[in-house]
């Protein structure tokens, strides 16, 4: 076992069922060396994962000892996503299942709290410390589960993917750590990269309006307000107050940009635009934002780095000169 590795296990309470399931989980799977097919030898280590930057994620981390399959491609929305027939079978084969987790897969709970008790079942934002994550207050409690976009905050789970690996496949477990540094390295890089993106955005411009609570940990880290008109799930529709409450926030501050998020359709802004109108502000869409998917496989917005980077540069586009109409 890599004893030693596995950093700050203490600080999670969030989906306590499948957290505690998964611990036994991996207790089980410390003794006897996994149940299902022993030693895997030069076999691949067969990976399921959920949304498509923890697919990205796993590959990085994982090189060419792993084989990931990947369940929600770019648009796909995770808070509405039900596993299909053929994705229980496909998680039912994985040696390792890697999910979000903080209910971001609200409707693959039950399913992931089943699988955890024969698969090594992760949720990547396990080792995150509690008192860095957003309690929103309409979430009712629980935990704010995009933390992607806080850069340092979501490298936190670099290690959790190189440690899970390594409880699996002991043997390679020197070349995950190599992979997992080389790829933080590159997630710090990236973070000195955004913020000089974002520096020279003026104060007053610093104001995010999008169609769900995605962008929170991106606004507390890198010094934006954020106004999302639905909520932290989509789950829950957007209300006429919404509508309200955002149109007022445009107009009164005179703000003339807002984006739209691939994962989310851009129905709601186009009420909120409408609405700011009728109260005197003329407002625009000002780029699409990766929110709850990365782009394409094969792409550069596919990957993690490549969306952030892709955010970044809209919200720079988008805010950063004085809105020239
Ligand atoms: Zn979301």
């Amino acid at each position: 076992m890599t004893a030693g590795r596995s950093r700050r296990r203490t600080g999670w309470r969030v989906g306590t069922a499948i957290v505690a399931v998964a611990a036994v989980g991996v207790a089980a799977g410390c003794g006897s060396d996994s149940d299902d097919g022993g030693d895997l030898g030069d076999r691949q280590v067969e990976v399921a994962t959920t949304t498509n930057f923890i697919t990205d994620m796993a590959e990085e981390i994982g090189g060419d000892r792993v084989e990931v399959t990947g369940l929600m491609g770019p648009g796909v929305d995770p808070h509405l996503y039900k596993a299909s027939a053929s994705d229980v079978s496909t998680l039912r084969g994985a040696d390792v299942i890697l999910y979000n987790g903080l209910e971001l897969e609200g409707r693959m709970t039950d399913l992931l709290v089943e699988l955890a008790g024969d698969t090594e079942t992760v949720a990547v934002t396990r080792d995150v410390p509690e008192d860095e994550l957003r309690e929103p207050s309409e979430f009712e409690g629980k935990f704010d589960p995009h933390i992607w976009f806080d850069v340092p905050l979501w490298s936190a789970t670099v290690q959790t993917i190189a440690d899970t690996y390594a409880e699996v496949d002991p043997e390679h477990a020197d070349e995950y750590q190599e992979r997992a540094d080389a790829y933080e390295a590159e997630l710090e890089a990236l973070d000195a990269e955004v913020r000089d993106m974002l520096e020279g955005i003026p104060e007053e411009q610093r104001v995010l309006v999008t169609s769900h609570d995605a962008f929170g940990y991106f606004g507390e880290e890198y010094g934006f307000e954020v106004a999302p008109i639905q909520g932290t799930s989509t789950a829950t529709e957007a209300t006429t107050a919404d509508i309200d409450r955002v149109s007022d926030l445009i107009a009164d501050r005179g703000l003339s940009a807002v984006f739209v998020e691939s994962s989310v359709s851009p129905q709601t802004i186009e009420a909120v635009l409408e609405a700011a109108e009728r109260k005197g502000q003329t407002a625009r869409v000002a780029g699409e934002l990766f929110a709850d998917a990365a782009g394409e496989a094969g792409t550069e917005e596919g990957t993690y780095i490549g969306m952030v980077r892709s955010n970044a540069t809209s919200v720079a586009d988008g805010l950063g000169s004085p809105a020239a109409e």
